[in-house]
């Protein structure tokens, strides 16, 4: 196989071009609106009636004609929140009115109780008022009819209120896509396992999959293949009866890494095999008929950056989400930082509680998984500059 190396950009931007072109069949189910939170919207959801459905206060006080202003008003009754004030305001008149209640007829501002005397039935009002004030009108949030949901949008909190207000008990979303995960590497050993000083417990496995389930898909764990070319065949013609296959180490150029000669024999569409990022340089991203997989490197920290910054992008995407997203911001430095541009490279650090500063954390590499866990961000240093003072804004991704 010809290797193909890409900057971080280019190889982000391969894998969502990729997986968005293809034809991958998107099944929906429906599911109650409590089990809809982190599932992906595959209809449109549209509103049911005016938002608000009438004109509406958004303060307590009264509810007056603008043009009676300034004056002395006679009070002809109150409205609150859940009722409707069954007369009319004529010329002369206001009613009491109370944040949420529907604004009377005749009314077309509201006057803040602060900004009133009232002595009984009498309101006094010495200010003027623009028709409108403190007024919510009818249809000001959607129009009956309006789309205010597409498919492909992630349900969170709001969104799953907001189909509450439309009277939804229900939502169709698209199936969970299923996501194998095919550990390899002759030092793997359960996580149960007493391991002798040269072997390694199966921590891929796990991280894998909570990132798999936080990004929208259903991980299956497969058995660990041994770096065996039969055994990882078995395993990996196994992998690909899932929607996607996420392959853990076996990808680097050593005597025993078989990954890649394996996934060749089955006829494996490689795109690229090396991204110039650390950690995760020896990424392969390739299809086995219509199967995407990747194959991770197997360092903790490799397995978990290649992970969030391309196979999530991948898992979205069949997952129906329309636009995955990766987004960095910038935040001051705490400390000095250097590194060797060539790679982008992600490593483990502390943002401060507050937001305001990063300061990154020592590490040994890309197997440091205590640091990797002490992370709460990632410091992303641009391959094309090697140093930064303390102050400085760089970029940084949450995982
Ligand atoms: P590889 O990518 O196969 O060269 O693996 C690199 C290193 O990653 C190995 O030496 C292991 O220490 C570690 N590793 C590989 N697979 C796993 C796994 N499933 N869980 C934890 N560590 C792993
Ligand atoms: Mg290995």
């Amino acid at each position: 196989m010809r290797s193909v190396a890409l900057s971080f950009a280019e190889a982000r931007r391969l894998v969502v071009e990729t997986v968005r072109a293809a034809p991958t069949p998107k099944p929906v189910e429906e599911v109650a609106l409590l089990e809809a939170p982190g599932r992906v919207l595959a209809e449109p959801l549209a509103a049911d009636r005016d938002l608000p459905p009438v004109a509406r206060s958004i303060r307590d006080g009264f509810a007056v004609r603008a043009a009676d202003l300034p004056g002395e008003l006679t009070l002809v009754g109150e409205v609150r929140a859940g009722t409707v004030f069954e007369g009319a305001v004529q010329s002369g008149q206001a009613v009491e009115i109370m944040t949420g209640a529907p604004l009377p007829v005749g009314a077309d501002a509201v006057v803040m109780l602060e900004h009133a005397v009232r002595e009984g039935d009498r309101v006094r009002i010495e200010r003027t008022v623009e028709p409108g004030e403190f007024i919510n009108p009818q249809g000001a949030e959607a129009r009956r009819g309006d789309v205010l949901l597409c498919p492909g949008t992630r349900l969170g909190f709001a969104q799953i209120a907001l189909a509450a207000s439309i009277g939804r008990t229900k939502l169709r979303v698209f199936r969970l896509p299923t996501v194998a995960i095919l550990p390899t590497g002759d030092e793997i050993v359960p996580v149960e396992a007493s391991p002798e000083p040269y072997q390694v417990r199966n921590s891929n496995a796990y991280s894998l999959a909570v990132q798999v389930a936080r990004a929208g898909g259903r991980p299956q764990r497969l058995d660990v293949a041994r770096d065996d070319l039969d055994e990882t065949r078995r395993l990996v013609e196994s992998g690909l009866q899932a929607d996607l296959l996420l392959l853990s180490g076996g990808v680097s150029a050593g005597k025993y890494d078989v990954v890649e000669r394996v996934l060749s024999d089955l006829g494996a569409e490689f795109y690229f095999d090396r991204v110039l990022i650390q950690p995760g340089q020896p990424l392969v991203f390739g299809r086995v008929g219509g199967v995407f997989f990747f194959g991770l490197p197997g360092n903790p920290a490799s397995t978990m950056v290649t992970f969030e910054l391309f196979a999530r992008a991948a898992l979205e995407l069949l997952a129906g989400v329309e636009e995955p997203a990766l987004s960095f911001f910038r935040v001051p430095l705490a400390e000095d930082f250097r590194h060797r541009p060539g790679l982008t490279r992600f490593l483990p650090a502390r943002l401060s509680s507050d937001g305001r500063r990063l300061r990154p954390i020592p590490w040994r590499g890309s197997s440091d998984l205590p640091a990797m866990a002490r992370a709460n961000a990632w410091l992303v240093a641009d391959a094309g500059r090697e140093y930064w003072r303390a102050g400085e804004p760089i970029e940084v991704f949450l995982p």
